[in-house]
């Protein structure tokens, strides 16, 4: 292969300006958000139009070239960061990020790949719509790369996933074809379901060009609580009081364990908790308000619901927020856990969910076992508990020496797999597999599940050239 010749044929297709090749311009893309894996490419190529992704790709298939997809690179498995082989290139999204169209009749808004969430949300709001997509990445991430990961956030338990929110795709296919699914149909069963096939496979089956996204009605007003409780079983309660008294109203349970909170103050000291009970367990809750001048407001309807929630003995201390600055200050909390476990030196995430009727079994079995392997350890345990989803995080005991989870990070996972398949739970509930699980996956989803993923990727990409040896393991290919 000459690779002058491929990237001249690149430049002629999307201008060389756009053809990344400085080793300046080209870091941002080789490496992780986390900076733990850092890969190599012939050159990042920045495509303005799905034509030209078609283009790129059927370049890259004569080439025999393969495509990493990328898109905020947040990614938090190293799905978006090339291998080290300098075989491959990034192909960035980030220049299509056009609003193509937005549709209020039909409630749908068709968002080009690059579109950063965070603008996509505001763009609902000008229109007095909801884009319910919410997470802590959604100032840099974008809507492909939350497709090709199936992002949760904070709003699932109420509006559902990403894989909930869409409607259509626009793909370009392995082989350089565009597959076209933008007409926002609401029902349309003619078939298999291709668009499901390609949200969460994390860029390995195609690259997603455009999506149709649902937009809801916009709240008139959210109201939020920090809630303090000592037990899990109450915390149940508390959630399944609120579900059924709060009804669609309650977008929100997210809960803090006190040493995530610790943490975080212990980072970020501006931070303040109001809770005059610092308990086990902080729960944010978010209630939704959608009547313009109705008599029981959000805020009322919260207050006499943790009222009778105290009464009953579900929590002991509760704070509602008095102020949007309050409310922003709350999700400020929940949303710098994962900033401050970032500033930790030694730590090991999991990102994992279960039956809620099994995770406290998991909680206090696993964090037992652990304590007896690795006395000492830190478990920062926060999540999205309305949806099961625990950030189950570890940091190396306080007066550990340097190098202690490189020492002890299989003993760990051997643990925490276990009993995440004892308690038939997922080993990755929102994040995806990437590089970072992939070793996990057929033990974890079982063998006939596991061939049928490969049967599908032997299909789609039978040269293996999108996202390879990601979520599936290169030698089982
Ligand atoms: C601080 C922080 C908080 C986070 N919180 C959450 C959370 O609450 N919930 C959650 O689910 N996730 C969370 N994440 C991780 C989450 O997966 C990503 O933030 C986001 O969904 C990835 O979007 P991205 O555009 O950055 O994709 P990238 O990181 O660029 O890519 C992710 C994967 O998608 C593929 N990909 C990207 N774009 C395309 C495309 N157009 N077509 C095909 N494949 C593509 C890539 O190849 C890669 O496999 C968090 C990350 C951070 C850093």
């Amino acid at each position: 292969m000459n690779v002058d010749d491929f990237l001249e044929e690149l430049e002629g297709v999307i201008g060389s300006q756009y053809v990344l090749r400085d080793a300046k311009d080209t870091a941002p893309y080789l490496t992780d958000w986390r900076g733990i894996y850092q890969g190599v490419a012939i050159a990042v190529v920045l495509p303005k139009h799905t034509a030209q992704v078609a283009s790129i790709v059927q370049i890259c298939r004569k080439y025999k070239i393969a495509i990493i997809p990328q898109g905020g690179n947040t990614s938090l498995t190293g799905s978006a960061t090339p291998e080290t082989t300098g075989a491959q290139i990034v192909l960035s999204l980030k220049r299509m990020n056009a609003i193509r169209n937005i549709d209020l009749q039909n409630q749908t808004m068709t968002l080009e790949a690059g579109c950063i969430l965070q603008v996509a949300q505001e763009e609902a709001s000008k229109h007095q719509v909801f884009f319910p997509l919410s997470l802590a990445a959604q100032g840099s991430c974008t809507i492909g790369g939350n497709l090709a990961t199936n992002a949760g956030g904070t709003n699932v338990l109420r509006f559902g996933n990403a894989r909930d929110l869409c409607l259509g795709l626009e793909v370009v296919t392995p082989q350089g074809e565009i597959l076209h699914g933008l007409r926002g149909l609401r029902k349309d069963n003619t078939g298999y379901d291709l668009r499901n096939l390609f949200i969460g496979s994390e860029g390995t089956l195609g690259i997603i060009t455009a999506a149709v996204m649902k937009l809801f009605a916009a709240p008139t007003k959210k109201s939020s609580a920090l809630v303090a409780v000592s037990d899990f079983s109450d915390m149940l309660r508390l959630l399944q009081f609120l579900q059924k008294r709060a009804n669609a109203e309650l977008t929100a349970f997210e809960m803090m364990t006190r040493e995530s909170i610790e943490l975080t103050l212990q980072h970020f000291p501006q931070f303040d908790i109001p809770l005059v009970h610092q308990a086990s367990f902080t729960i944010l809750i978010e209630l939704f308000e959608y009547q313009e001048d109705s008599s029981e407001t959000a805020t009322s309807m919260l207050e006499s619901l943790l009222e009778e929630a105290m009464q009953q003995e579900l929590l002991e201390d509760a704070v509602i927020a008095n102020s949007l600055a309050q409310v922003k200050d709350f999700w400020q909390i929940r949303e710098h856990i994962t900033l401050a476990q970032a500033k930790e030196p030694e730590n090991l995430k999991f990102d994992i969910s279960f039956a809620l009727s099994k995770l406290e079994r998991f909680m206090t079995e696993t964090g037992q076992m652990l304590e007896d392997a690795c006395p000492g350890i830190r478990i920062i345990n926060f999540g999205h508990l309305g949806d099961g989803n625990l950030h189950y995080n570890l940091c190396a005991p306080k007066d550990a020496s340097k190098g202690y989870i490189a020492s002890q990070g299989e003993r760990i996972q051997e643990i925490v797999y276990a009993q995440i398949d004892k308690y038939e739970g997922s080993i990755s509930a929102e994040h995806g597999i990437g590089q970072l699980k992939r070793e996990h996956l057929k033990a974890h989803r079982g063998d006939v599940a596991y061939e049928m993923m490969l049967a599908i990727k032997q299909a789609l990409d039978p040269e293996n050239l999108f996202n390879p040896n990601k979520v599936l393991i290169p030698k089982q290919l």
